[in-house]
């Protein structure tokens, strides 16, 4: 397979070749600075369609950033990123790409749901009013519809009694559940989760890591930054071990997290399990 040639920032990808491998998320050669700091260097990752990949590591460096770029919430500034096929924030021309407008890329971002550390839900709004924003705002779905859905969205996630509550009316675990049937409503591709569990008090993280673990199963490509490490085990098909901005160990997690082949993973490990 044709490697592709990076997109550098200062003279964006147009002109640039782009060659894919068929993963779901396919991250080549991605580098990504904030002024002198190198916060992913040299980043390549393919995710299969329906995988689950946890990504560890401590913090600093760069799991954010990564899942970020891969929304494109960040611009890469050498490499790119392909979801499905479609490179992010780039329009393909024959094996040539040309950057996109402002307006395109937000079209994109639909193909990639991500939940935050913090929930982000709207206060004003209830769970169902939360959850049929987007597919009624972004993807001009019928309100009929759309609310139906969504009800079916709160059912799986555990909250059919719960959809006329406010965000302030809610558990923590509540809000990253109506967070996450949020995500789902625009069919994404992708879903990406950024430290879910994080902010939640201690007996309130299995409701959050049972409702993911279920999508886990149900087919949607998954990428979860977590400092779970026995959820990881259980529930992921590659666990990535990011330090310092590079990728030091991807495998599955029997081999990752058991059998680590560097002493950088053990040293990690030792500090989270
Ligand atoms: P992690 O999620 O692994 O903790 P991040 O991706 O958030 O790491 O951050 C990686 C590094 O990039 C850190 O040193 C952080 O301070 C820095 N960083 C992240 N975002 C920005 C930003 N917008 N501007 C400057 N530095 C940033
Ligand atoms: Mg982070």
């Amino acid at each position: 397979l044709v490697r592709a040639v990076a997109a550098v920032a200062s003279s964006p990808a147009a002109g640039a070749s782009f060659e894919v491998h068929g993963g779901a998320v396919e991250i080549h050669n991605v580098t990504k600075r904030f002024g002198t700091l190198r916060v992913l260097d040299d980043v390549s990752l393919t995710l299969a369609p329906g995988s689950v990949t946890a990504l560890i590591g401590p913090s600093g460096s760069g799991k954010s950033t990564l899942l970020r770029s891969i929304n494109h919430l960040e611009r890469v500034d050498a490499g790119f990123i392909a979801i499905d096929g479609e490179p992010v924030g780039y329009r393909r021309v024959g094996d040539k790409l040309f950057e996109l407008r402002k307006s395109e890329i937000l079209k994109r971002r639909v193909d990639v749901g991500m939940v935050f550390q913090t929930f982000n839900l709207f206060p004003h709004l209830t769970a169902l009013e939360n959850v049929v924003e987007a597919p009624i705002e972004v993807r001009g779905r019928p309100r009929a519809e759309a609310e139906a859905e969504a009800l079916e969205l709160l059912a799986r996630v555990g909250l059919s009694d719960k959809t006329d509550a406010f965000p302030r009316q809610l558990s923590g675990g509540q809000q990253q559940r109506v967070a996450i049937a949020r995500a789902l409503a625009l069919k994404p591709k992708v879903l990406l989760f950024d430290e879910p569990t994080s902010a939640l008090d201690p007996e309130l993280v299995n409701e959050v890591l049972d409702v993911i673990e279920e999508l886990a199963r149900s087919g949607v490509t998954l990428v979860i930054v977590t400092h779970e490490i026995g959820f990881a085990r259980r529930v992921a098909d590659t666990v990535v071990f990011l330090e310092g901005g590079r990728i030091v160990e991807v495998g599955p997690p029997e081999r990752v997290l058991e059998q680590p082949d560097h002493e950088r993973t053990v040293r990690f490990l030792s500090k989270v399990l």
